[in-house]
């Protein structure tokens, strides 16, 4: 544990920040200089960590991890960078010298959303977690210009603006202009000497962006290097001097579109030239900058597998084989079977869907046109694989002229990885069942976790201080330790205190949600929140759809004894995604209708705050009574949101999907609420001719509910006929099939929570044997399992 300053240092050091760095006196500056000193100044307490950090692994020789992401999904770092640096309560303190509102200074920062939803929480949770082990590893991403877009509701419909994060100064990263690479697309391929060549037809340079990634306790830190793109050659001063400033400025405009946004999109296959080179780019120059440094610490290549271990974050990078191989054999002079043993020694691929569409494919002429080179050691790879397990003919990377990134993954891969049991099972039995056939050591499963510092000991203080009050801190790097939590699931005072955080928690966003939305919301309602992507495999139209149904059931019995709710969505749609853009139309128009009936207004209150983030979600868990996690069974390779919610005490209602399995499993049947198809009861429901009409049909609950929205009782129904209409008569992920069962346990729900001793001991024993969801968890299974990597001590 590294040495706390005190208040008075933290004070000293802002205030000299805030001349030094910020160039304003105290008495001119705005929220946004003062966040820039404090942050500066919590930044000197780890960058000395950082450099430590990176000699001791280099003096040790020790193998690293290098984990490539398309997507980062941070959040804010300042708060988080305070807790692990165990700042807190000097910081409390220098910020109440200075008369500062801690609050307003740490929502001043921008969330860094470089990411779309899940995929990239992880990254940002397991960059986190490697160094909290002190495991010496490198993230590897792109410095988006523009996160995920911002989300505005404009008569109830999704509005996309750009996010702009960068129009600031961003005050955690250290610019590398010696980190500079240039990467090629495009060209030909020349045989020289008998060798090939690669004379790329355009090239960009990418330069390094490091952000320190501080562990618990101050011990260890790790780099998050963010590629920017720069221009090759600046300015076309020909061009500009003879007056054509626009032409001038090409090049630079060409390469900045490299790194300036985010697809907003991770479920679908882009089919973008844009999106290639984008991933190309990632991968290059992550590539490239391993091989440097390697070289610079061992000189010989043979020992690549032995000191690196590189982990693609889907297939997003999956190029990294053909890239890696390319390296070695056209600059380095490897043959190939050489290349091709270096290179699936040091790499593994994490599978993170089973949907057809979302799994990457590239037409071959794309690929020849942008990457010739890759091409041919594609096939090469393709043909190598063939000639060496025999495989059958439909099985193989380049089928009916499209580059399959995840056949090129596997193959080129010491270990794929699914993640939760129930999708790596899955990945097994369906996408990959030909090649698990041929590699049957190759598949194995790590089930996704999130940090216990950001998403309880941050995000959740009141909570946070309770189990330190019960159990101690340990739990905050050994989160099993909350096991001992269970004896207390029987003590009426802890449940008490318990109920009393969460009542706090539900009462502070209660606050917010009035001031932001106008919405009532009572905190001692059921807090009934659904935050995620909107997708339709998500079924947010399940949960809209059981909103409708009970308040048509309480418009029949107004007198009744009703439990009242308060149900949260939050989610974006990708922005060419109709039929879930319809989804968010609808929830917003069932909820003005629904929150202003004088009737039912003291039972049901929706409330949907726009542009759901990191932010959003580190407010609105902590304040959870119930976790909605009902995708389609067998559809969420694992999901972390659900984890995030059972560490923080809410109550599951949920599907046999993803990482629910091994919740329920864990915090036991009784303790959480199940409904809806198995995985594999799904399949043939789906597959089942008229299953939609035919449930639909059946359910009285549902069939009104559906009718409302047709007679335009919400809105115009002209918005929705698309919708109904795949409900009707489609219905893939099962809406209406789940429907009943789904109200009923709904209604279970109700009951469960007028009980509350009985509800806060589940909350309780949730939390008590939410351990194993931990990311530290995940990393260490990574390390053991597929990395073989050592922690370092400095
Ligand atoms: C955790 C998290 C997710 C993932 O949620 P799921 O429910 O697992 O899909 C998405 N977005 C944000 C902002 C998150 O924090």
């Amino acid at each position: 544990m590294q040495n706390i300053p005190s208040a008075q240092d933290l004070h000293d050091q802002i205030l000299h920040h805030l001349t030094h760095s910020q160039g304003r006196g105290p008495e001119f500056a705005t929220p946004f200089d003062w966040r820039m000193a404090i942050s500066y100044a919590v930044r000197d307490l780890m960058a000395g960590t950082w450099v430590d950090a990176f000699r001791a692994a280099r003096d040790q020789g020790a193998k690293r991890v290098c984990y490539l992401s398309m997507e980062f999904l941070i959040g804010r770092m300042l708060g988080d960078a305070i807790i692990n640096l165990r700042l807190e309560q000097p910081m409390d303190q220098a910020l109440q010298m200075l008369g500062l509102d801690k609050q307003q200074i740490l929502d001043n920062e921008p969330d860094a959303a470089l990411g779309n939803g899940g995929l990239g929480r992880l990254a940002a949770c397991f960059m986190e977690s490697l160094s909290s082990l002190s495991c010496p590893a490198f993230g590897y991403g792109i410095r988006y210009e523009h996160g995920l877009f911002r989300q505005r509701f404009e008569g109830g419909q999704q509005v996309e603006t750009p996010e702009d994060w960068l129009n600031q100064p961003h005050p955690w990263e250290f610019v590398k202009v010696d980190y500079s690479y240039t990467i090629g697309f495009k060209g030909h391929v020349e045989t020289v000497d008998g060798k090939a060549v690669w004379r790329p037809g355009e090239s960009v340079i990418a330069r390094a962006y490091d952000t320190p990634v501080i562990g618990w306790g101050g011990n260890w830190a790790n780099t998050l290097r963010l590629w920017g793109a720069h221009p090759t050659t600046l300015l076309d001063l020909h061009r500009f001097n003879a007056g054509d400033h626009t032409a001038a400025a090409e090049p630079e405009a060409l390469a900045r579109t490299l790194s300036r946004v985010l697809y907003p999109d991770d479920t679908t296959d882009a089919g973008k030239e844009l999106r290639l080179k984008q991933e190309y780019f990632l991968t290059s120059a992550s590539l490239q900058d391993i091989l440097r440094r390697f070289l610079q610490e061992h000189g010989d290549l043979r020992l690549l597998p032995e000191k690196v271990a590189m982990q693609l974050n889907d297939t997003h990078p999956a190029i990294a084989g053909p890239e890696l191989i390319r390296l070695l054999m056209d600059d380095h002079g490897l043959p190939f079977e050489e290349a091709r043993d270096l290179a699936r020694g040091t790499l593994n691929y994490t599978n993170h869907t089973l949907m057809p569409e979302a799994l990457e494919r590239w037409s071959t002429w794309l690929m020849g046109g942008v990457l010739p080179r890759h091409m041919q050691i594609i096939q090469m790879i393709d043909e190598d694989h063939r000639r060496a397990t025999g495989r059958p003919p439909h099985v193989g990377i380049v089928q009916h002229d499209q580059v399959q990134m995840g056949e090129l993954a596997f193959i080129m891969a010491s270990k794929v990885n699914g993640v939760s049991a129930l999708h790596t099972d899955l990945v097994k039995d369906t996408v990959f069942a030909d090649l698990h056939r041929l590699h049957p050591d190759r598949i194995v499963n790590q089930t996704n976790g999130v940090t216990p510092r950001r998403w309880l000991r941050m995000s959740n203080p009141g909570l946070a201080q309770l189990l330190d009050d019960s159990i101690g801190e340990g739990w905050t790097t050994d989160l099993e330790q909350l096991r001992r939590l269970e004896p207390h699931a029987d003590d009426a005072a802890f449940r008490e205190k318990l109920g009393e955080v969460k009542r706090a928690n539900k009462v502070w966003l209660a606050d917010g949600l009035l001031a932001d939305l106008g919405v009532k919301a009572d905190p001692d309602a059921i807090f009934d929140i659904q935050v995620k992507r909107i997708h339709e495999y998500k079924r947010q139209l399940l949960n809209i759809l059981e909103a409708i149904a009970l308040w048509q059931r309480i418009h029949d019995d107004p007198n009744g004894d009703w439990t009242p709710r308060v149900k949260i969505f939050g989610g974006k749609a990708a922005p060419g995604y109709w039929l879930a853009k319809s989804v968010v139309h609808l929830i917003n128009d069932v909820a003005a209708t629904i929150n202003n009936d004088p009737v039912t207004r003291r039972f049901l209150q929706i409330a949907y705050p726009p542009n759901y983030n990191v932010s959003m979600a580190e407010d609105l868990i902590p304040a959870a009574d119930l976790s909605e996690q009902i995708s389609t069974a067998g559809k969420e390779a694992s999901g972390t949101g659900n984890m995030k919610f059972t560490m923080n005490g809410a109550l599951t209602i949920g599907t046999l999907d993803g990482a629910n399995v091994e919740i329920r499993d864990l915090v036991g049947p009784e303790n959480f609420f199940l409904f809806g198809l198995t995985a594999g009861r799904a399949a043939t429901e789906a597959a089942t001719p008229g299953h939609a009409r035919r449930a639909i049909e059946a359910s009285q609950d549902l069939k009104n509910a559906l009718h409302l929205i047709s007679e335009g009782r919400f809105g115009r129904a002209e918005s929705y006929y698309a919708l109904l209409d795949r409900t009707w008569n489609d219905d893939p992920f099962l809406v209406a099939s789940d429907f009943d069962d789904y109200f009923a346990t709904q209604r279970r729900i109700d009951a469960a929570y007028r009980d509350s001793a009985t509800w806060d001991r589940m909350a309780a024993l949730n939390i008590a044997r939410s351990g194993f969801f931990s990311s530290d968890r995940t990393i260490r299974g990574y390390m053991n399992d597929i990395w073989q990597v050592r922690p370092v001590a400095i």
